[in-house]
């Protein structure tokens, strides 16, 4: 399979000979309704019945007991962390195959990263190989788990559901009770993935959407906090809206808290794009389909959702036979306005993170190498 044939398929997929993005939004909805609604009830920020429309919506959707609008993914991912006790000092196990908000997030922790492989099935963080690193380097105490090198805890887990492939839960579950770990999921890309019939985000204690201009439904930026428990919901509301105390005039504040609060604007946003979340999703599950039936037999590998997930298949991705044909296919791509992407930089290259503790990255390394993402915008049927 040549690359000039794999960006004609994208150019037939698509049906136009304009510049084709990797996933553009689209508002052919109630969109323009909703927020000029907002503008006219002149609640256009922190409070207003979109937000807590935008929050019930999710909370149904995906079946979550307290869903938290905020004002991005990192926020919402910063709040996660933090409900889920993550403090100064602390270490979390993540992947090192994923976007630098997960990492950055618990850096404003004052947390640091241990970076463990993924599973090539899911692009996500392996449970084997967590439990791997953990007995190679860990024991666990009165304190919890503690990193022994170091002598410093390990507090947290935060898988990441790349591309929207949830990663195996039900594993890493008993990895995270086996070793007295907190499980935060970064679902930031798989609103509308579900591991065993479940919605991705809500296995973890905590989890972390988010709705930038690029995921599968937009709010322009935005973010959501899933909680467990109501009880969770309520105080990770609490914390997000400054913490303070509900008085008619009175400004009293309880504890140090964050001003991560979404504007009713956005939520209007966010309303009109969760009433077309289903279609968007199937349209996507079509353009899938269609890439899965184009690279079939060919040595180009094709990623398909785990037999265990139903994927929302934000980004396709395909793994190349070779690194010099990814490097050819991505600069054919985007020299002839078709936009391929190659998939992040490994975490520990990035410089405030090179001296992060780090498992065996084969796995990470060789998708990091070979993995392109090809155009991925729903197409209208
Ligand atoms: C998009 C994304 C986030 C959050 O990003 P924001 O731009 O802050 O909404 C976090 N983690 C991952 C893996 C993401 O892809």
């Amino acid at each position: 399979m040549s690359q000039p044939s794999i960006i004609k398929f994208v150019r037939d997929v698509y049906q136009t000979n304009d510049f084709i993005p990797l996933h553009a939004p689209t508002f052919d909805g109630n969109e323009q309704k909703y927020v000029l609604e907002t503008i006219k009830s002149t609640f256009v920020s922190s409070v207003g019945k979109f937000v807590d429309d935008f929050e019930k919506a999710v909370e149904t959707y995906t079946g979550t007991e307290k869903a938290v609008a905020t004002v991005n993914g990192t926020a919402a991912l910063h709040a996660a962390l933090y409900m889920g006790g993550v403090e100064r000092g602390d270490f979390v196990i993540t992947q090192a195959l994923t976007f630098v908000a997960t990492c950055n997030a618990l850096y404003h922790m004052g947390a640091e990263p241990i970076f463990v492989d993924v599973s090539p099935v899911s692009l996500g963080l392996c449970p084997k190989a967590v439990d791997e690193y953990l007995t190679q380097h860990a024991h666990v105490t009165e304190a919890g788990c503690i990193h022994k090198q170091t002598k410093r805890r390990i507090r947290a887990v935060v898988p990441m559901h790349t591309f929207g492939h949830p990663v195996e839960l039900d594993e890493l579950i008993v990895v995270c009770s086996k070793w007295n770990l907190t499980l935060v999921e970064d679902a930031a890309e798989s609103l509308g993935s579900f591991y065993k019939g479940k919605h991705t985000g809500t296995l973890g204690k905590f989890s972390a959407l988010s709705f930038n201009g690029n995921k599968i439904i937009t709010t322009g930026g935005g973010g959501m906090v899933l909680c467990k428990t109501e009880k969770l919901g309520a105080r990770t509301k609490h914390v997000t809206t400054t913490a303070k105390v509900p008085h008619p005039y009175e400004f009293f504040h309880d504890e140090p808290g964050f001003n991560y609060r979404m504007p009713n604007l956005n939520a209007a946003l966010g309303c009109a794009q969760m009433e077309v979340l289903e279609q968007y999703l199937e349209a996507k599950r079509v353009l899938a389909n269609r890439y899965q039936e184009f690279f079939d037999k060919s040595d180009y590998q094709f990623m398909i959702e785990p037999e265990y997930a139903k994927s929302n298949y934000w980004l396709n991705a395909v793994i190349c036979p070779s690194v010099e044909a990814r490097d050819e296919l991505l600069k054919q791509g985007n020299d002839t306005g078709v936009m391929i992407r190659p998939i992040w930089q490994l975490m520990h290259r990035l410089p405030m993170f090179k001296n992060a503790p780090r498992g065996d990255l084969t796995q990470s390394e060789h998708i990091e190498a070979h993995l392109i993402n090809l155009p991925s915008s729903p197409i209208a049927p």
